[in-house]
């Protein structure tokens, strides 16, 4: 749990925590061995399903807020580690999915110098939001209210939209370094941070929540792309990083075997997927009748139902809602049948 963090600027907080202080509560906080710390945005009302990681470097970064339904548990997070409302000075976020970045309005609002670094389209988004907002409660309906929230605009002088080869400087000659990483979604962004050496892959890497053996891909609608997401991985074993930090949940290691497992699960995943594609469109005559949705979606359930360890999920009441409302079979097979579809059709972007 929380502890006052010596090691960042900011306001003194009380020996017990300034959380208690607080009118929300401070979700958990996890100090990893290499310096960055865990902030638990409490995606859901539930522990472990998104992260936030603070970066305590001369110009603090959080990398992830969580959505705005639950922002203000991030705000008491920062808070409870000695960050005072002046002293965030960055928030960068990998995709605009909102629970990522769906409270970044809101942690914007509550630290008025902190920067909001999001890919070039997603910054867009960002200062304009209604869009984003729509498409999110038709994707997620009532989960949009009780989960998600609305995303608040965002001035656009408090935005950096950003690129492939960028680099964001935090002071005392730490940097992250931003990678073009798309396949989980079209604009999503990799970071490498220079003094952990650490990768925060966001969604491009995979889930692995508490209770899972294994990591699992993400493979949403719309915009999943097969071998955009394999190159994604690649990218991030040409690095070499020190470790690879999930959005959902926290940090995998070993790195290289995480990186080459990722490789290997999405191409499996994929491939069970397409082999029920197929199956699926015998049966139907080629007449698309919305079975194919289900038949795809219950395979990869059953063919990868080992994944999760039955124990586990007895023993916390909350593995399944978590991995329902991440990594839900259906949604993971709408977006590689959508896929699939457009790669017969020729309407699929090439990558690269
Ligand atoms: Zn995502």
């Amino acid at each position: 749990m929380a502890t006052p963090d010596d090691d960042l600027a900011g306001s003194a907080v009380g020996s017990d925590g300034a959380h208690t202080h607080e009118p929300v509560p401070c979700p958990p906080i996890e100090r990893y061995d290499d310096g960055v710390i865990g902030i638990d945005t409490m995606t859901g009302g539930m522990s472990s399903v998104t992260a936030g990681y603070l970066l305590a470097a001369p110009r603090p970064t959080l990398i992830e807020c969580g959505p705005a339904r639950t922002s203000e548990h991030v705000v008491a997070g920062l808070r409870a580690l000695g960050m005072d409302p002046d002293d965030l000075a960055y928030l960068v976020l990998t995709h605009i999915h909102l629970d990522h970045a769906g409270g970044a309005g809101d942690l914007a609002a509550a630290f008025p110098n902190a920067t909001v670094v999001v890919s070039d389209v997603g910054a867009r988004h960002l200062h304009e939001p209604e869009r984003l907002n729509r498409s999110a409660a038709r994707v997620y309906g009532s989960l949009f209210d009780t989960v998600y929230g609305a995303c608040t605009p965002i001035e656009q002088d408090r935005l950096l939209g950003v690129g492939d080869g960028d680099r964001i400087e935090l002071g005392g000659g730490r940097y992250l370094d931003l990678l073009d990483t798309p396949g989980h979604a079209k604009h999503h962004i990799g970071i490498h941070d220079s003094e952990s050496g650490a990768v925060f892959s966001g969604d491009s890497v995979g889930v692995k929540l508490p209770g899972m053996t294994a990591l699992r891909p993400a493979t949403p609608p719309a915009d999943f792309h097969l071998e955009a997401a394999l190159t994604s991985i690649q990218r991030y074993r040409d690095r070499d990083p020190a470790r690879v930090y999930l959005a959902h949940y926290g940090p995998v290691d070993p790195p290289d075997e995480t990186l080459a497992d990722a490789d290997h699960r999405l191409r499996l995943w994929a491939s069970v997927a397409e082999a029920a594609w197929h199956e699926a469109r015998l049966l139907t005559g080629r007449q698309p009748d919305g079975s194919e949705l289900d038949h795809v979606a219950e395979t990869l359930q059953r063919r990868f139902l080992d994944e999760i360890e039955p124990e586990a999920v007895a023993d916390d009441p909350d593995a399944e809602r978590r991995l329902a409302l991440l990594n839900d079979a259906r949604s993971n097979a709408a977006g590689l049948l959508r896929y699939f579809q457009r790669r017969e059709d020729g309407s699929l972007t090439p990558v690269g």
